[in-house]
């Protein structure tokens, strides 16, 4: 009987089930490869394009894969290609209350189409359809719910400008990665690749050209790498790229084989060449935590740089003593209207802060002439008084605000700044105190800066909008630090 088997996935998989979505999604893969005999992908889809999340380590797609995916998600209707020797079956979200036999869901997959797809089971076999299909229709929701959540984290996770991983969720990456090469015995690569000369071009061809140029290289990248990789956006114009599975020597080609296509690519015309250099750590010769892995990668870079630039190295005994490409921040961009805005607006706050007006009423007047270069949904300005013991905190007074919504604002945040006495420019993922309407946690963008006075934090700028808005750049950063400078000549 086709139920009894059924039962057996779900059964499987109840016990192993983690709170990451794509732990679960990988483990959902691994179990039906092992079931079929034959590899399998698990992908996401958005209503028009098709994201891998879960591809074998050895397997690719066969090249003209696209159609029956297409298919299968659109109709909501598994296609099996006998001659492709493919099953593509749509995972799709059900209404909660749906239960039925296997059997019958199995004939009601045939017959309904649900309300949308959230992704696809895509097995590299045609045997066993029946069977395969009461399995998988056995786990639908959990894993249509394990693809909606990785979708949105992801959505959430992603730089608007390029499409590669925010630093923090690279992070969370890269710490999957070696996690999996630990567990499984495998290589696992990273490659910091940071663009060369990259102020000239937006010096010389403006910001807008600048962004262009970043948007083309992350396409590049992505287009030319396999599927086992994950991009990520370091800096402004740095990459950092986790291979799966490489060793050192797979990590160098692919590493060269990046920089010679992008140098190659014309993608600023006969203008001149875009080019990058690129620094390689490999797990497990080189670290064992990722933190040794990009701190070696990123020396390797640096040696690169050193090197003349255009150039891959790999880490090796001997750099440690490397200095890594600084990552300050900045205020200006090169775009001179808009450096000459925060100029203009950095001369007015300093007038501000000496008008005949209380502390208050002058505090209130900086915050809402900062506003208008930092387009902050949300600005406020909180004093620190300390207790006199070293470093010791007692009280975070809000003196001045702009906007509304009190839940922007994240204590923790505050108290690392009045620690590490340096600006922080995040996205506060912690913050799950607001959502959007649609019920997604409305993630915000902030930018908190010390004011300092005597080696002491006086007060801590604060600037939060949500990341569905925009992210702060590291210049809007630069400008809040320069703004929380001169307030600080108004603390006493
Ligand atoms: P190097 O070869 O040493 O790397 O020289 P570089 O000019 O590329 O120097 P660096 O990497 O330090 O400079 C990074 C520059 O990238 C600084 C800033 O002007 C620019 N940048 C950072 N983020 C963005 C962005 O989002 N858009 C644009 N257009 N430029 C950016
Ligand atoms: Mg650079
Ligand atoms: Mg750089």
């Amino acid at each position: 009987m086709a139920s009894t088997k059924t039962n057996c996935l779900m059964e499987d998989i109840a016990p192993k089930t983690s709170p990451s979505p794509l732990d679960n999604i990988i483990m959902v893969a691994e179990k039906l490869a092992h079931l079929t005999c034959s590899p399998c992908f698990i992908g996401t889809w958005d209503g028009s394009t098709a994201n891998i999340v879960y591809h074998p380590q050895k397997g690719d797609l066969p090249n003209n894969h696209m159609p029956a995916i297409q298919q299968a998600c659109t109709t909501q209707k598994p296609v099996v290609d006998k001659d492709m020797g493919i099953t593509c079956i749509p995972i799709t979200n059900k209404p909660p209350d749906f239960f039925v036999e296997m059997e019958d869901a199995a004939e009601l997959r045939k017959g309904d189409t649900y309300s949308s797809t959230s992704g696809f089971v895509y097995l590299t076999t045609t045997q066993n359809f029946d069977g395969l299909l009461a399995q998988i229709e056995s786990i639908n929701n959990f894993l249509a719910s394990c693809l909606q959540f990785y979708s949105e984290f992801k959505m959430a996770s992603t730089d608007k400008l390029t499409g590669a991983l925010t630093r923090k969720f690279m992070d969370v990456a890269l710490e999957e990665c070696l996690k999996r090469a630990k567990a499984n015995n495998k290589g696992f690569s990273i490659i910091m690749l940071d663009l060369d000369y990259f102020k000239h071009i937006n010096d010389t061809y403006g910001h807008l050209v600048g962004d262009d140029v970043l948007r083309d290289v992350a396409k590049i990248i992505q287009n030319n790498l396999g599927i086992a990789h994950t991009l990520g956006r370091y800096g402004g114009e740095e990459f950092i790229i986790a291979l799966e599975g490489a060793g050192t020597e797979k990590a160098a080609e692919t590493a060269d084989f990046l920089r010679t296509t992008l140098s190659n690519s014309k993608i600023l015309g006969d203008k001149r060449d875009v080019t990058a250099s690129l620094g390689i750590a490999a797990f497990p010769g080189h670290g064992n935590t990722v933190k040794e892995l990009v701190d070696k990668a990123d020396k390797a870079l640096y040696a690169a740089k050193a090197a003349g630039r255009n150039k891959t190295i790999i880490w090796q005994e001997g750099l440690e003593g490397a200095k890594s490409k600084k990552r300050d921040r900045e205020l200006f961009t090169g775009d001179i209207a808009k450096d000459a805005l925060k100029m203009r607006s950095l001369y007015k706050i300093i007038g501000i802060t000496t008008q005949n007006l209380t502390v208050q009423q002058r505090l209130a007047m900086c915050l809402d002439e900062a506003r208008n270069i930092l387009d902050a949904s949300d600005l406020e300005f909180f004093a620190v008084e300390h207790n006199g013991e070293e470093g010791g905190v007692f009280n975070i007074n809000s003196l001045a605000r702009l906007g509304r919504n009190q839940d922007r604002f994240n204590d923790e945040i505050i108290q690392e700044v009045i620690k590490t006495q340096h600006t922080a420019c995040l996205v506060d993922w912690d913050n799950k105190k607001i959502r959007t309407n649609d019920g997604i946690y409305d993630w915000q963008s902030i930018i908190a800066a010390p004011a300092m006075e005597n080696g002491r934090v006086k007060g801590v700028l604060y600037a939060a909008i949500p990341i569905k808005v925009k992210e702060f750049t590291d210049y809007e950063s630069g400008f809040a630090s320069g703004v929380a400078a001169i307030i600080s000549t108004m603390m006493g």
